[in-house]
């Protein structure tokens, strides 16, 4: 068991302060930490990263919102059609400025440069315009 827990350790540890206190505050006990980070990427770029549930709780990134959005449920009417993000996908980034900014509701002038990752909330978005936190769970 202690090799289990030495790895699981050596896991933990890049963890942002942020995102152990975020975690610590809400209760998710140590041993969890490992399985609890999540990616959004567009173009091969990675556009935000957080704890998992802050990243289903409270997107920043408009593509983010736009996927869980587009989620199936349960409770959809089968009749109608899925949830989508209007648009294509860009195969591989390559250009200067925001690649989600063809597709994205919220696009303007600055989005033609490329957003840096930057702290938000409990991990880091790539955006110019991020979405608000929501009130949380
Ligand atoms: S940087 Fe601009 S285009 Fe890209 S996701 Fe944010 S608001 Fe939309």
């Amino acid at each position: 068991m202690a090799h289990r827990s030495a790895i699981r350790n050596r896991l933990a540890k890049p963890l942002p302060d942020a995102w152990r206190r975020w975690l610590v505050e809400r209760g998710v006990p140590k041993r969890k930490y490992t399985a609890v980070c999540r990616l959004t990427l567009v173009g091969g770029r990675v556009v935000e990263e957080a704890p998992t549930v802050a990243l289903f709780t409270s997107p920043r990134h408009p593509y983010t919102a736009g996927l869980l959005h587009a989620l199936p449920r349960l409770d959809d009417d089968p009749g109608e059609p899925m949830r989508t993000i209007p648009g294509v996908p860009p195969a591989v980034a390559l250009d200067e400025g925001c690649a989600f900014r063809d597709r994205c509701s919220l696009s303007g002038s600055r989005c033609a440069a490329r957003p840096e990752l930057l702290a938000a909330g409990a991990g880091r978005v790539a955006c110019h315009h991020p979405l608000a936190a929501a009130a949380g769970p």
